[in-house]
């Protein structure tokens, strides 16, 4: 067993030590000297324990100390024991971090732990395999160093990571990575990497798949169409069958020209900013094939503001227009009202269509924009409708920063808009009508 520390004991000791010198100086009456000889031999003994520790300090290899006696017996200890103790915390850390860096290798990404400016503090081997960092030669090395991509350090240096980026891999130019940022603790920044080539080759097949199918189905329908017209014309057909024969293939077709339009704007992700669409005159054209549509059954207003232009694609602004003003059509009963505005709102030029229909219950707003859904599938077969027009107008207003914002009320009509921002404004000066 150690011998723990007690300042009693020491004192205990120091007491009786100079007390037995006391005696043999009071004994021998030379009680100062033999006080000062007594000092002198206890000053000698503590310097060599002192010389002794300093030498297992910086010389000795040791683990164990030096045998102490009397009072540097629990120094000695105790240093012995704060040292085991120091030994066990920091191989209870080195294994807590190797359990850490197991983990971070199991990852599925690439994961590079940085500084501020992006200099990298550690990576797994996954980050060495996809973003080409070389581990631990490149420790302390900016990242954007290594990545020299225009992209990568715009989004590093950006200090917003709520969206992803995706760009080539450094490492081979078939590989595409998904990055994503995330800034923790004290100015530190972890960066991952995943990749997504299989993914997007999956979305790539699944696009080019619905293209080609609606590409080829698009012929047959065509002869088949003129056919039931020829049919139409001769005598003695059953009148009946032929028109649900002919309003089926019209169904079809329109499905199958939706899902081209779909896939176009899908195709499409850069638009370019620099080219004008004169709204005026398109929502002239939607206006008309909504009076056509309508037959007169409805009261329809358009309130554009004709000075007002914006950039971007033409293709896309139409669909998505044109799909907010027939579904008002469509889904507005007899002698209701639709009201069409384009107009300029602050900062933002705003398309709005109103009408006094039937509404849509608040469960059904969130998934309105998915592809095939419909709040009525049968009422929507009797407008013709494919489930597809919403997801047109997403994907194009998404493709022009901006977003479908809806409001309904069940029995009292809807509300569907879009806001352009500022930088694909196009004004002219023009008066207003
Ligand atoms: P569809 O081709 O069936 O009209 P959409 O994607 O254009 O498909 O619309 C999805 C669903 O949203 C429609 O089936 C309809 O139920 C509902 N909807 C869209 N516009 C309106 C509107 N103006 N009023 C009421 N319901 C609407």
């Amino acid at each position: 067993m150690f011998e723990e520390y007690s300042g009693y004991r020491l004192a205990g000791r120091l007491a009786l030590w100079f007390s037995l010198w006391a005696i043999l100086g009071l004994l021998l009456d030379q009680f100062l000297l033999l006080l000062l000889v007594g000092a002198l031999v206890l000053l000698g003994y503590h310097y060599r324990h002192l010389s002794r520790l300093a030498h297992w300090l910086w010389k000795d290899r040791r683990l164990t100390p030096p045998h102490g006696s009397g009072s540097w017996e629990p120094i000695f200890n105790g240093i012995y024991r704060l040292q085991g103790k120091n030994r066990r915390r920091r191989s209870q850390l080195a294994r807590l971090l190797s359990r850490f860096r197991e983990g971070a290798e199991a990852l599925p990404d690439a994961a590079v732990v940085m500084g501020h400016e992006g200099e990298i503090a550690w990576c797994n081997k996954l980050a060495e395999l996809h973003l080409g960092i070389h581990w631990p030669q490149d420790a302390g090395q900016r990242i954007d160093n290594l990545m020299r991509h225009p992209k990568f350090s715009k989004y590093l240096h950006s200090n917003r990571y709520d969206d992803p980026i995706e760009m080539v891999s450094a490492a081979s130019d078939s590989r595409l990575l998904e990055i994503r940022i995330m800034a923790y603790g004290d100015n530190q920044k972890l960066l991952l990497a995943r990749d997504v080539t299989r993914l997007r080759q999956l979305e790539q097949m699944r696009r080019d798949f619905v293209a080609n199918v609606s590409h080829e189905l698009k012929t047959p329908l065509t002869v088949l169409q003129g056919y039931l017209e020829i049919m139409s014309m001769m005598p003695d057909q059953d009148e009946k069958q032929v028109k649900a024969m002919s309003d089926q293939t019209y169904r079809m077709k329109s499905l199958v020209d939706q899902l081209l339009t779909l896939s176009k704007i899908e195709v499409s992700t850069e638009v370019d900013p620099a080219r004008r669409i004169v709204m005026s005159q398109l929502l002239e054209q939607i206006a008309e094939e909504a009076e056509a549509m309508s037959g007169g059954r409805h009261r329809i207003r358009f309130d554009i503001d004709k000075s007002l232009d914006m950039y971007g694609d033409e293709l896309q602004i139409r669909s998505a227009c044109a799909n907010l003003v027939q579904n008002a059509v469509h889904y507005t009963p007899e002698g209701g009202e639709i009201r069409v505005r384009w107009h300029r709102q602050e900062d933002v030029a705003r398309f709005e269509v109103k009408d006094s229909g039937e509404g849509i219950a608040p469960e059904h707003l969130p998934r309105l924009t998915e592809r095939f859904y419909r709040v009525d599938r049968a009422r929507s077969r009797q407008t013709g409708g494919s489930g597809l027009g919403l997801a047109i107008v997403k994907h194009s207003l998404n493709h022009h920063n901006s977003h479908l914002e809806i409001q309904s009320t069940l029995g009292k009509g809807s509300t569907f808009g879009f806001s352009v921002p500022s930088n694909l404004i196009a004004q002219q000066q023009h008066e207003r009508v």
